[in-house]
C-alpha cells in the first residue's frame, strides 16, 4: 500500500455481505465502522463475522470500529413519515404520553429521549434530521414541548433531534452505550468511538471501566459539541484518538464554523501526536452518484493537507448505491493529495525523551537519508509505530508484530502497514535473518535494497523495549527461497489487446493488488485461494495503455507493450 492516510468505511445494508466487504477491502478500506445508532446486536454480530471472513479471504487485516451512539436525541419509530409545515404547532414528547394529548393526535413527534421536556426551555432552537427541518419551542407542558415549525419537511423514524443551545442533561455514556460496549468487547472490536463527548472526565469514565475489565481497546472521542471544542486540550490528554464528527458538529455550531474548527483540531492533534479522523459527508453525493463533486474531492484532499490521519465514509458506504466506488475514489484522491510534499513536524516540537520515540524518529531519518526501501518497526503493543507515525516518516513503515490484534490496531496509524511476523525462541541475530527472509519471500525487497529495522535488544517482541536501530542491505535474494515462496506461480501470462499486449510475470507478482485498484476497466482480477492477480481476458481489450498499473506495480511484474507507438 502506498497511501499513508487511512480510510474508514461505515458498514450498513449496502455493504455488509462478505462479497461486498471483500470488494471494499480491495478498494482500500482499512477500518470498518459499525454505527450502534442503528441495527441490533444480532445483526452487528453477523456484520462483524462477515468483516473478519472477508479480511481472511483477501489476506488483509481490517480494524473494526464500534461507534457508540451517546446521548443522541432521536425521533422514535413512526408508522409513516410526518409532514411538518412552516407555521404549524406541534408537540414533542415520549411515545407513551401521546394519548394524553388527543388535540395533537396528528401533530405529535415522539422521541426516545425522556428528559427532552425537562432540559429544553421556551425559545429553544430545535433542529431535525441534521438541521434539514427547524422549529422553536413555544412553551413546556408537563409531558410535552410545544413547538412552532420554522422550516418544514418530511420527518422520518429515527432521525436526529439537535438542541444547540440547550444543556442536555443525559450523560455522555448512556445505559445503551454500556450494553453496546460490552457487546463490542465480546466481539473483540478494535476501537470504540464515544459520541457527544463534552469533557475529559466523560472519556476517563469509559477508560476506567475498560481498565477494570482489563481491556485496552483504544477510545476515539467524537468532537461534535461546542463544549468539546472548548475542552479539546483536556480531552486530548486522555483520549487515544479524536474524530471530527462534522455531521452533528455542523448542526450544533453552524456549518460555517466547521472548516476552521477542523483545521484547528487537526493542527492540535498533530502537535500532540493524537491520531485524528475527519468524518462525514466527505463524498456525500456518491450516495446516489458514481462520481463525487469537485468540491467533495477537494474536501478529502484538504483534510489530507491539513494533516488528518484518516478520512471516513458514512452513508456513502453504509447505505449508498456506490460503496466500492466511493472507497476507490477516496483512495485515489488521498494518494494524489499525498504526492504534494508536506512539512513534517519539527524535531524541536517532539517529545523525544522516551528511548522508543527517539529510536523511531532516528530510524525514519536514517531510512530517508539512505534511501531505504522500508523501515521495519518491531512492536509488541503498536506504541513504537504510533510514535513513528506521528513523525510522518517519508519511507514506508512495516509495523511488524506477532499479534493480529495489534495489527488491527495499527490499521488506523498514518503511514504504518501492519505486518505479521511470528517469533519463535531463536536468538536475536537469527530472528533478524528470518525477518529479512520473510521480506524476500514476500517480494518486498530486492538485492541491494536497504531496510532499517528497529527492535529491542532482548526479546524481539517486548513492550517498551525498542532501543536498537539496524541498517540492513539485502544480499542476493536466493533463488531457492524465491522458488519456494512462488510455488505454482512460475508462469508468464500474456494477453493480446488492440494495438499491443499485456504481460504479467506471475513469478514476480506480489499480489499486492495495486493494479486491481488503479484500473478503472477491471483489466486485473484476483483469483483462487491465494488471491493471485491475473489478467481479466474478458475485459483486457478495454486497456488504454495509460501505464498506471505498470507504474504502480512495486515488483515490475507487469509489462504493457504498445505497438501503436
Ligand atoms: C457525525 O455526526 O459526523 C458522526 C460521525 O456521527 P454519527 O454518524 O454517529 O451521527
Amino acid at each position: 500500500m502506498t497511501r499513508r492516510a487511512k480510510i474508514i468505511a461505515t458498514i450498513g445494508p449496502s455493504s455488509s455481505t462478505v462479497e461486498m466487504l471483500e470488494k471494499l477491502i480491495r478498494a482500500g478500506m482499512n477500518v470498518a465502522r459499525i454505527n450502534m445508532s442503528h441495527g441490533t446486536h444480532e445483526g452487528h454480530a453477523q456484520t462483524i463475522a462477515n468483516i473478519r471472513q472477508a479480511s481472511k479471504n483477501v489476506g488483509w487485516e481490517v480494524g473494526v470500529l464500534c461507534d457508540l451512539q451517546g446521548p443522541k436525541i432521536r425521533v422514535d419509530k413512526l408508522e409513516e413519515p410526518l409532514e411538518l409545515k412552516e407555521g404549524e404547532e406541534w408537540v414533542i414528547g415520549q411515545s407513551d404520553v401521546q394519548e394524553k394529548y388527543p388535540e395533537y393526535k396528528n401533530r405529535f413527534i415522539p422521541t426516545v429521549y425522556k428528559d427532552l421536556v425537562k432540559d429544553a426551555h421556551a425559545g429553544a432552537h430545535i433542529l431535525f434530521d441534521d438541521g434539514l427541518m427547524e422549529a422553536h419551542a413555544i412553551e413546556k407542558d408537563r409531558d410535552v414541548l410545544k413547538i412552532k415549525i420554522v422550516i418544514g419537511g418530511m420527518l422520518k423514524s429515527n432521525k436526529g433531534i439537535n438542541l444547540p443551545n440547550v444543556n442536555v442533561s443525559a450523560p455522555a455514556f448512556t445505559d445503551k452505550d454500556r450494553q453496546d460496549l460490552m457487546f463490542g468487547l465480546k466481539q473483540d472490536v478494535d476501537f470504540f468511538a464515544l459520541s457527544f463527548v463534552r469533557k475529559a472526565e466523560e472519556v476517563q469514565e469509559v477508560k476506567y471501566l475498560l481498565h477494570k475489565l482489563k481491556k485496552h481497546t483504544p477510545i476515539i472521542s467524537k468532537i461534535e459539541k461546542p463544549e468539546a471544542v472548548e475542552n479539546i486540550r483536556e480531552i486530548m490528554k486522555v483520549t487515544d484518538m479524536v474524530m471530527i464528527a462534522r455531521g452533528d458538529m455542523g448542526v450544533e455550531v453552524g456549518n460555517h464554523h466547521v472548516p476552521t474548527i477542523q483545521k484547528r483540531l487537526i493542527g492540535l492533534c498533530n502537535e500532540e501526536g493524537v491520531p485524528v479522523i475527519t468524518a462525514t459527508q466527505m463524498l456525500e453525493s456518491m450516495t446516489t452518484n458514481s462520481r463525487p463533486t469537485r468540491a467533495e474531492a477537494n474536501d478529502v484532499a484538504n483534510a489530507i493537507w491539513d494533516g488528518t490521519d484518516a478520512v471516513m465514509l458514512s452513508g456513502e458506504s453504509a447505505a449508498g448505491q456506490y460503496p466500492v466506488e466511493a472507497v476507490k475514489m477516496m483512495d485515489n484522491i488521498v494518494e494524489e493529495a499525498e504526492k504534494l510534499p508536506k512539512e513534517r513536524p519539527l524535531l524541536r516540537h517532539m517529545d523525544l525523551y522516551s528511548v522508543s520515540a527517539s529510536i523511531q524518529v532516528a530510524a525514519s531519518i536514517i531510512a530517508e537519508k539512505t534511501k531505504a526501501k522500508w523501515v521495519v518497526s518491531v512492536t509488541q503493543s503498536g506504541n513504537s509505530c504510533l510514535k513513528m507515525s506521528r513523525f510522518r516518516p517519508k519511507v514506508r513503515v512495516l509495523g511488524c508484530t506477532n499479534s493480529k490484534q495489534v495489527m488491527r490496531k495499527m490499521t488506523l496509524y498514518w503511514g504504518i502497514s501492519p505486518f505479521y511476523f511470528e517469533e519463535n525462541e531463536e536468538d536475536l541475530a537469527t530472528l533478524q535473518e528470518q525477518m529479512i527472509d520473510t521480506l524476500k519471500e514476500r517480494n518486498l525487497v530486492a538485492t541491494g535494497d536497504k531496510v532499517v529495522i528497529t527492535h529491542g535488544d532482548g526479546k524481539f517482541f517486548k513492550q517498551g523495549s525498542s532501543n536498537s536501530v539496524r541498517l540492513e542491505i539485502i544480499k542476493e535474494v536466493p533463488n531457492e527461497s524465491k522458488k519456494e515462496s512462488l510455488k505454482g506461480k512460475s508462469e508468464t501470462l500474456q494477453q493480446e489487446i488492440p494495438g499491443g499486449r499485456i504481460i504479467l510475470d506471475t513469478s514476480v507478482c506480489a499480489s499486492c493488488q495495486n493494479c486491481v485498484q488503479v484500473c478503472p476497466h477491471n483489466i486485473w482480477t484476483v483469483e483462487g485461494e491465494n488471491n493471485e492477480t491475473r489478467i481479466n481476458v474478458e475485459t483486457a481489450d478495454r486497456c488504454t495503455k495509460d501505464m498506471e498499473c505498470v507504474n504502480k506495480c512495486p515488483t515490475g511484474a507487469i509489462e504493457i507493450i504498445d505497438t501503436d507507438l
